[in-house]
């Protein structure tokens, strides 16, 4: 890249958007794409993402596309532009034919520095035929993860982008995310054609926050408890159903705080004021179905309260991460109830095979989150590939630590079943081997044969469960991204059975239900 663009770089962030620097990667990221390389973006929400294909799209001739996938964001996004004096214009279906036609003219002068699209308004053949009339310089994919089956935000038409882009014209493509698993990010950079990508990803670590699972006993007594040591704090609280929403709204008025319902059942204006009012702190407490949230930026929220046990790991990092966004305490909550995952699996009985198996997945990666006793950022950020080193001090699990024990043994129990069922299995059949089941599964590959099997056996399941699912959050075992719930070896297992050394484990601690859990 010529060093003048460069210079324009820095610049323009002072000019037009008043920083005086540029936060992480976000140089090196605007860098690769005016230098138009395709570029892969993994950030945590409020990293600064928007911002890596604002400021390249002003810096050069033609306009940037940038796919978006709620009009709500697209048009808070346009607004701010226009706001800073960027000609940046949003096309979907809540224009007129006329607004259509004014928006295509000035991408056609070459005035317009950003277009915001949404994945349908792209995938349309008049749109695929003006815009490869224009002069088009990149195109941006944000929320790049409903690209994926496998993410929690699945979007069909997603899909259908690398193809219109190609049909447009041969232009560098970023892609940018928040929550990308492994298998997510391996998923995008496949469906986008862009393995060979250079990849930008930061820690998502959100070291302010203040994690904490409790059983579900009791919860409205366990709510008020919370509530009165946070009061006059803002805080979101999430339910699963509408139904819930307004009850749990209506309890906490009728305890004396000032809390109002958000859900998708609202009508407009309801939901709108009642959002407004919870910015402008006329409301405390919002009560919400995972509808609300997307796009919020309100920086000081003190809490996120999950009510009911939320339908996937990733889904609840992305909800908690709407607290402390100003960088100063946040407190997240959780109520777990197994009675809460059964009630999401009938949920999705209707649902095809395949998204069926990986909802199921998903849930039983949020019960064994809420079930473990192991620092809770280490699993979360293990959740998103990275290899934390407890304890962190902010977690329920790290200020009052279960019991530990010495796992040297059990480790290499665990490692060399991996290994001698040839890394072809998940947890569920190598604890049958471990514990010296005789099921169809584990005759038939002839694994009674081995070494290990029934070298476990006084022992229950759920502990050999837990003393493999430590192994891998330590990183000594991989997850096979192509086969879910398979585990592999890696490079550190295979040293450990070569050179195994002392490894404290936490035993594992498995919550009962208790009846009335929701009074
Ligand atoms: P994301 O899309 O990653 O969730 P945003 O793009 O919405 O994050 O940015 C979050 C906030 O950080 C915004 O208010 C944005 O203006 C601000 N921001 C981004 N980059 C910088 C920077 N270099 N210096 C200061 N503030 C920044
Ligand atoms: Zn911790």
């Amino acid at each position: 890249m010529i060093e003048a663009q460069q210079a324009t770089l820095k610049e323009k962030l002072k000019e037009v958007f008043g920083y005086n620097q540029f936060r992480g990667k976000q140089e090196l990221i605007m860098k690769n794409i005016l230098d138009k390389k395709n570029t892969f973006v993994i950030m945590p929400t409020g990293a600064g993402k928007s911002l890596c294909y604002q400021l390249p799209a002003i810096s050069q001739e033609g306009t940037a596309i940038v796919v978006s996938p709620l009009i709500a964001l697209m048009k808070n996004q346009v607004d701010t532009l226009n706001a800073l004096g960027v000609n940046a214009r949003f096309l979907n279906s809540t224009l007129s034919k006329t607004e259509v036609n004014r928006v295509k003219k000035e991408v056609l002068n070459g005035d317009l520095k950003l277009l915001y699209v949404a994945p349908e308004s792209l995938t349309k053949e008049e749109n695929v035929a003006f815009l490869q009339k224009a002069h088009i310089s990149f195109a941006a994919i944000d929320e790049a993860h409903c690209i994926s089956e496998w993410g929690h935000d699945f979007r069909p038409e997603y899909r259908k982008i690398k193809a219109i882009l190609q049909q447009i014209a041969d232009i560098p493509v970023i892609a940018l995310t928040a929550t990308a698993t492994p298998k997510v990010q391996l998923d995008i950079q496949k469906n986008l054609n862009m393995e060979k990508a250079n990849v930008f990803k930061s820690s998502f670590n959100r070291d302010n926050l203040f994690y904490e699972v409790r059983p579900k006993n009791q919860a409205k007594k366990q709510l008020i408890r919370f509530l009165n040591d946070r009061k006059g704090k803002s805080g979101i609280i999430y339910c699963l159903s509408r139904k819930k929403v307004e009850e749990i709204a209506e309890f906490l008025n009728v305890n004396g705080f000032n809390a109002a319902p958000y859900h998708a059942g609202l009508d407009g204006n309801m939901r709108m004021k009642n959002q407004d009012d919870f910015l402008n702190e006329d409301v405390d407490v919002i009560v919400a179905t995972i509808a609300f949230g997307m796009g919020i930026d309100k920086p000081d929220v003190r809490f996120v309260v999950h009510y009911d046990t939320p339908k996937s790991v990733e889904g609840y990092y992305q909800e908690t991460g709407r607290a402390g966004r100003d960088g100063l305490v946040g407190d997240c909550l959780m109520f777990y109830s197994y009675n809460d995952i059964l009630k999401l699996e009938k949920f999705n009985k209707d649902k095809p095979v395949t998204e069926k198996e990986n909802a199921k997945l998903l849930l039983e990666e949020m019960s064994s989150y809420a079930e473990s006793s192991v620092c809770r950022r280490k699993q979360l950020l293990h959740y998103f590939g990275e290899t934390y080193h407890e304890p962190c001090g902010k977690c329920d699990n790290c200020t009052h630590p279960k019991e530990k024990f010495q796992a040297k043994e059990e480790m290499i129990i665990a490692l060399k079943t991996v290994k001698l069922t040839g890394e072809r299995f998940g947890i569920n059949h190598l604890v049958n081997v471990i514990r010296g089941s005789k099921d169809q599964y584990v005759t038939s590959y002839s694994h009674d044969q081995l070494e290990v099997h029934g070298v476990g056996s006084e022992k229950e399941p759920e502990f050999w469960k837990s003393v493999i699912r430590q192994t891998m959050l330590n990183g000594y075992l991989d997850k096979d991204i192509e086969n879910i719930g398979v585990l592999k070896m890696n490079e550190a297992g295979e040293e450990f059975l070569k050179d195994p050394k002392d490894i404290e484990f936490t035993i594992n601690h498995i919550y009962t239900d208790v009846g009335d859990e929701d009074q």
